[in-house]
């Protein structure tokens, strides 16, 4: 692999994809957020109705289905779930499936794979640490509570759903505790992360604070 790879990882609301996004956009590198892969495989769990024991099925289907990202919309096997993946359901019951050990293997090849094509910036929960552990550039975005589940509600509300902030602070801190305890790739800062706070900050600023960053280490001009 040649392509340069930049991880971006950090919770959820901290305004990382957004950033990670733009940045991409701004150094001409193509962007993957990595969450996508697992809320697409939970949107399928919960559409077919498929018990959390069902292993053997879970991995089968992985294994083989195709999950494309085109101009922002979200394809499985084809079908437009743009919005279904972003709907509560999903996000309260991602984490739990992406506890699954051989799933997030799985997952983690198919995201490996998207390196084959040219460069990329990449955005989730154990970019730095499993899935590209030398990557060029690790990020690690933080923010504080408060803003994190003010954000999240606004993503809510942009696609139709109220949701009261206190009920988004405890679901987004019960999603935080699980992905950070579980055994495989849980969210954790890598070593060699820089590490960035948005929590003051707007987002032109937070994408001139890691472009500014890849400059100093001669990744771009
Ligand atoms: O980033 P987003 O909120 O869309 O991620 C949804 C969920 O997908 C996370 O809460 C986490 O459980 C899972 N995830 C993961 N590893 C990644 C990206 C996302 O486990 N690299």
């Amino acid at each position: 692999m040649n392509s340069i790879v930049i991880a971006i990882d950090g919770p959820a609301g901290t305004g990382k994809s957004i950033v990670a996004k733009l940045l991409a956009e701004k150094i001409n590198f193509h962007y993957v957020d990595s969450g996508i892969y697992y809320r697409a495989i939970t949107y399928w769990i919960i559409k077919n109705n498929i018990k959390p024991n069902e292993l053997q099925k879970i991995n089968d289907f992985v294994k083989n289905s195709k999950i494309e990202i085109k101009d922002d919309n979200v394809f499985l096997n084809g079908a437009d779930i743009t919005k279904d993946i972003r709907n509560m359901e999903v996000t309260n019951k991602v984490s739990s499936v992406s506890k699954l050990r051989n799933l997030r293997k799985i997952i983690s090849q198919k995201l490996r794979d998207c390196a084959n094509s040219g460069n990329l910036v990449m955005d989730g929960k154990d970019i730095g640490t499993v899935v590209f552990p030398d990557a060029k550039v690790k990020f690690f975005i933080s923010c504080d509570d408060s803003m994190r589940a003010a954000r999240r509600q606004q993503e809510f509300l942009d696609i139709g759903q109220k949701i009261p902030r206190d009920k988004m602070l405890k679901e987004m801190l019960k999603r935080d505790e699980v992905d950070a305890t579980r055994q495989e790739g849980p969210l954790k800062k890598a070593e060699d992360a820089i590490e960035l706070d948005t929590t003051n900050m707007i987002v032109e600023e937070q994408v001139d604070f890691l472009n500014r960053k890849l400059i100093a280490k001669g990744i771009i001009e």
